[in-house]
């Protein structure tokens, strides 16, 4: 038997409707702020990604699916969505539309990583980018939307962890600090931070070997080494996230997995995670743009992974929405049947969630197979009911039933009961 690839998961119809209230919600939240949602290819050009993500990020340097197609040009399965979005904002010249930019995007990105709990190779990101605006107010709307799409999943127990890492300015001055703090430590730490130290030493406060973050805090605090603008910045993101009572607490060592960022950044953390407890992230990324070819412009966004979601959602309990069938029509004889098949048809019209028996069975089958997808209704098309228009429609929750006329099946599905006659 051919088996699913290692890190992969499969989402069987049981649990697709958790998956669809997650979407669900984050296509309508990304709404109300005025977030269009974006799609993009599910593979790029390498070089966007070595360019975007940055060549010392993690993604880059381990974790991406690159493979050369028939015709020898490098591709790379997306490792996230931001580089896609920014290369076709680029490409479509909507730098000279209307601003600012607000686009979503829904998305499954790949990763070549160690798989375990809350980790995958293919995993699902919901993610939302504002382009076009320096101003705090940017970066407290996109934290805000954040919050409230986790707050709409009824997450409890995430915690808004915020930072700012400055702009390149500060971050020189900042990054020299830190190398002078670590360097008596470097032979105690793993040979990924010794690279790091000399390419990209804010890189090393990101390590997951527990050595390294032991030695990690210690480390100089980004926000004691920020220049004026940014301290303001940071200032004012801060006084909005309070004005809109969205709690937060900042912390000093957060600086993002890649590369781009500058200024805010951001983590939203979970109690109900182990290890990977980071279900949404992100920041402002006011370099990538121009990094890309474009001209400069400043932006700022976030990922949440969709399935470290899932696990939280499930091991809290947080209900999913309930998609049972309100219907199952049944027939017997090859007519009655046929009218269930009719009958059925007019219900789906209705928009109700309406099946009927397809493998030729029994009443009494067909009885259970209602009780076990837990449809609210049987309306059974008896031969005698039938010779009346009517139907036998059981209420299976509460067992009772009574003869419904035909025309009126659908106001009694939708109210529960017989329309009062004049
Ligand atoms: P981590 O530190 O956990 O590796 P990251 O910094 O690499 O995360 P981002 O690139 O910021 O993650 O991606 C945003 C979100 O996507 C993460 O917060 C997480 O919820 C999710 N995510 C990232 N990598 C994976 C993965 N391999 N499997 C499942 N979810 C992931
Ligand atoms: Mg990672």
């Amino acid at each position: 038997m051919i088996q699913i690839p290692k890190g992969c998961k499969d989402v069987l119809p049981e649990d697709a409707g958790r998956w669809q209230d997650v979407e669900c919600t984050a296509r309508d939240v990304a709404k109300r702020y005025g977030f269009q949602e974006m799609r993009t290819p599910t593979f790029e050009h390498t070089e966007l990604f070595a360019r975007g993500v940055g060549d010392t990020s993690d993604i880059v340097t381990k974790e991406m699916y690159t493979f050369l197609d028939k015709g020898g040009r490098s591709v790379t399965l997306r490792p996230e969505g931001t580089a896609g979005v920014a290369r076709a904002f680029l490409e479509h010249g909507l730098a000279g539309g209307t601003m600012p930019f607000k686009a979503y995007y829904l998305i499954s990105a790949f990763r070549y990583e160690r798989p375990q709990a809350g980790r995958l190779r293919e995993f699902h990101q919901f993610g939302a980018e504002l382009y076009g605006s320096e101003s705090p107010e940017a970066d407290a709307e996109v934290i805000a939307l954040a919050a409230r799409f986790l707050k709409e999943l009824q997450l409890s127990d995430v915690t808004l962890e915020l930072n700012s890492i400055g702009c390149p300015e500060c971050r020189k001055e900042y990054a020299a600090a830190l190398k002078a703090y670590f360097e008596p430590h470097l032979a105690k730490m793993c040979p990924d931070c010794r690279v790091r130290y000399e390419k990209n030493p804010l890189r090393m406060l990101d390590c997951k070997v527990p050595e390294c973050k032991e030695i990690c805090k210690g480390a100089p605090r980004v926000l004691d080494h920020l220049c004026p603008d940014c301290r303001a910045h940071f200032a004012a993101v801060q006084r909005l996230l309070d004005a809109a009572c969205i709690d937060y607490v900042v912390n000093p060592y957060i600086v993002r997995g890649l590369d781009y960022y500058s200024r805010t950044v951001f983590e939203f953390t979970s109690g109900a995670l182990g290890a990977q407890n980071t279900v949404l992230a992100g920041g402002r990324y006011d370099t990538l743009l121009g990094q890309l070819g474009g001209k400069p412009v400043p932006a700022v966004g976030f990922a949440a992974g969709l399935e470290r979601l899932i696990l939280i959602m499930d091991a809290i309990g947080v209900p999913a929405v309930e998609r049972c069938p309100d219907c199952i029509v049944m027939g017997l004889d090859d007519t009655s049947r046929m009218e269930a098949f009719r009958v059925a048809e007019k219900l789906r019209e209705a928009g109700f969630i309406a099946e009927c028996d397809l493998l030729g069975r029994s009443l009494k089958a067909q009885m259970k197979y209602a009780d076990k997808r837990l449809a609210r209704y049987a309306v059974i098309l008896g031969e005698e009911e039938l010779s009346r228009g009517a139907a036998q429609v059981k209420h299976l929750g509460r067992s009772t039933s009574e003869e419904v006329p035909l025309e009126d099946l659908i106001s009694y599905i939708r109210t529960g009961k017989l329309p009062e006659k004049e």
